[in-house]
């Protein structure tokens, strides 16, 4: 199904691989940054995401997968890297909040859009609203620990001063699918491991 939005600014997005500049919306900010969701932009940039999160099941990581952006380019890839590192709070979006504060040079990040192939978990949802991200888009929830509204809505709390811009489901199914897929593999060598 074609996700809604609009045509001329989809004409305008060209592939992940092509160099094109962000489309303009009417104040002149690109798209697919803060306060002007564009659907296929959103679409590329969770893809992205997926393929980042692929490189975390070699160490046995759940695969997930974050993205930030910044007036529509890329500036931290990441992926969960739990298992690797030994580290509790190596999560994709860990990463790419530190990798984009580096990259930017400051911990406020109003201006930057986070892409995570799951809803993100306390600890990363928290992180979000402490360094002021504009937005995040997800794709599949997480009925486990989901802190974007599965579980807890952190990153809409009322009491909050800063709120972030949620925006859900894109590519959700495939993005199931992998975690599915993940576990999968871990039973079955789990099974193995016990037999
Ligand atoms: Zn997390």
């Amino acid at each position: 199904m074609e996700p809604p939005g609009d045509v001329t600014a989809r004409e305008e997005v060209g592939g992940l691989d092509t160099p094109v500049l962000p489309p303009r919306g009417h104040l002149g900010v690109p798209f697919s940054s803060v306060g002007s969701p564009d659907a296929l932009a959103d679409e590329q940039f969770m893809r992205l995401a997926l393929v980042s999160g692929e490189a975390a099941s070699a160490a046995g990581d759940m695969p997930v997968g974050a993205v930030a952006v910044r007036n529509g380019e890329v500036i931290a890839r990441t992926f969960n890297m739990k298992e690797a590192t030994g580290d509790p709070t190596a999560h994709a979006e860990m990463l790419a909040l530190r990798d984009a504060s580096r990259a930017l040079g400051r911990w406020r990040l109003p201006d930057v859009t986070l892409y995570c192939t799951l809803e993100p978990c306390m600890m990363c949802a928290g992180a979000m609203v402490l360094a002021r991200i504009g937005r995040l888009v997800f794709a599949t929830r997480d009925p486990r620990t989901g802190a974007a509204g599965s579980v807890f809505d952190v990153l809409e709390h009322p009491t909050l001063n800063h709120r972030v811009s949620v925006t859900q489901g894109v590519l959700a199914d495939e993005s199931a699918e992998r975690l599915r897929e993940f576990a999968r593999a871990l039973r079955s060598r789990k099974r193995r491991g016990s037999q």
